[in-house]
């Protein structure tokens, strides 16, 4: 939450939800045409890359189209921020996302062997793509029993749809008992 206004409302839960720390990443879509028969696994993470963290395959995900197999690449947060320490905050413009997303898939290509080319291949930068603390671990979600007010994210939990829906459950557990013990 940045918003500055909303948080004047709530001064007791201002305090932890001010300036949570996040990390950047440039993630990059590929399309291949053919599957990645050499990738034994459909996801994994890169140790000793400076340039990229994890690899995913997309298309392997429920519900999702097998046209084409579909892997995404998640930069290193140092990297992320390096390129935007030299092009700054503003929108990346091509001929940046285009660098990017040929080092990202040079990288992946050093990472595995017989990676063919892909038919789509773009980058997107998230400034503030992952929470880089988890402000509630135990209670998993903030909430003021005064203001009936539960407030949860993965920035409770941890930084995946995994803590968002943790986070997400507590809060609701949390509203259900407030709103039992004030009938
Ligand atoms: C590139 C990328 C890939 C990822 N891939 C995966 C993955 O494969 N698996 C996985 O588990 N996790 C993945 N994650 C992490 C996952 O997306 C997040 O952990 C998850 O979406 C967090 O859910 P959330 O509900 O806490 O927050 P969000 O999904 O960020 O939802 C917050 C919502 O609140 C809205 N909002 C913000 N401020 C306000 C305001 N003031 N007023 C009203 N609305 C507001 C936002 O617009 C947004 O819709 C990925 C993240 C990124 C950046």
């Amino acid at each position: 939450m940045n918003d500055d206004a909303d948080l004047k409302l709530l001064p007791g839960l201002s305090e932890k939800l001010h300036n949570i720390p996040v990390r950047p990443c440039f993630a990059l879509m590929l399309a291949f045409a053919e599957p990645l028969s050499t990738i034994p696994v459909k996801g994994f993470s890169i140790k000793n890359s400076k340039i990229l963290s994890s690899a995913y395959c997309d298309s392997s995900k429920p519900d999702r189209s097998t046209t084409s197999e579909r892997w995404v690449l998640h930069s290193t947060a140092e990297y992320a921020e390096n390129i935007i320490a030299q092009t700054g905050l503003k929108k990346p413009s091509d001929a940046t996302l285009n660098k990017v997303a040929e080092e990202l898939f040079q990288e992946f290509q050093s990472t595995e062997a017989n990676i063919s080319q892909p038919f789509f291949k773009r980058a997107h930068r998230w400034g503030s793509a992952f929470p880089d603390a988890s402000i509630a671990q135990e209670e998993k979600c903030v909430w003021d029993r005064s203001k009936r007010l539960a407030i949860c994210g993965d920035f409770c939990v941890s930084p995946n749809v995994e803590g968002a829906i943790d986070s997400g459950f507590a809060a609701a557990l949390r509203l259900k008992d407030i709103s039992a013990s004030s009938l």
